[in-house]
């Protein structure tokens, strides 16, 4: 665990805003999270998560704790005919997950290229694009309770998924630190080509098939290629 006073919050928000929190803490572990939880000296003070800053306007300097997420992992858990399931930790790149996942063929995320930020605020509000929203491949989560420090499962119900909403945003905001995301991802990728740009870009790209692995990278080189400002 890092952990640093007074420190300037620039490079872990997309906007580059220099404000300083009171505390800085960078979690690398499960335990690490726990122990700042418990920590006497820390326990009174406000605590905010913050994963890839990318969905956040700091305007003042944040009083209290700031928790860096730095949760990583990448783990199948198990797995049938037709899907994978797997683990991920809250502090990977969203992205970088969605180029683990095409490399291996598994299909379900692909559209979701190029999302900024981490796999744990993901389902804070069910992340979606082309089509595709992040609760169509979504199996379960772990999220560590801020009072108790028990970590709870959430299944899809549970998560109350809509569009760019989830629990977490309402009933439950401010109360669970998400510290793993299960994904179900399918060995046969059924491509969804449907939404207007991707199909265009497609087309235009190339008018021949590469195979079925070929067509997901190619697929997800499309969404990348619009997203990309
Ligand atoms: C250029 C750009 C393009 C974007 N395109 C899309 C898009 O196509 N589709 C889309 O859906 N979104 C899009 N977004 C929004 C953004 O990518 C998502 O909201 C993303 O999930 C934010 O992740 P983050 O890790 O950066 O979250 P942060 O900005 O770090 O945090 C956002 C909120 O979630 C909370 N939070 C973060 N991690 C956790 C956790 N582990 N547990 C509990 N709470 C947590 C934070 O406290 C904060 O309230 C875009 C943003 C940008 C800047």
């Amino acid at each position: 665990m890092i952990k640093k006073e007074n420190s300037s919050l620039q490079p872990y928000n997309t906007f580059g805003i220099d404000v300083k929190a009171d505390w800085l803490l960078t979690i690398e572990t499960v335990d690490e999270l726990r122990e700042i939880l418990q920590d006497e000296s820390l326990k009174e003070e406000s605590k905010l998560i913050l994963g890839g800053g990318s969905n956040i306007l700091f305007t003042q300097p944040v009083k209290g704790v700031v928790l860096l997420n730095r949760l990583k992992g990448i783990e199948i858990k198990k797995e049938d005919e037709e899907h994978i399931y797997v683990q991920v930790g809250a502090g990977e790149v969203w992205h970088q997950f969605v180029m683990w996942a095409v490399e291996k063929g598994f299909g379900g995320i692909e559209n979701l290229s190029l999302i900024p930020g981490s796999v744990g605020a993901g389902p804070m509000q069910n992340i979606g694009a082309y089509g595709v929203e992040l609760k169509d491949s979504f199996h379960e989560l772990e999220a560590m309770n801020l009072s108790t420090l028990e970590i709870q499962k959430f299944t899809s119900a549970d998560c109350k998924f809509g569009y760019r909403e989830s629990v977490f945003k309402n009933e439950l905001k401010n109360q669970f630190f998400i510290t793993s995301v299960s994904f179900r991802l399918t060995k046969h990728p059924q491509l969804n080509t449907s939404y207007g740009a991707i199909s265009q870009e497609l087309a235009a790209r190339c008018p021949f098939s590469y195979g079925k692995r070929g067509e997901q990278r190619r697929h997800q080189h499309s969404s990348k290629q619009i997203t990309r400002p």
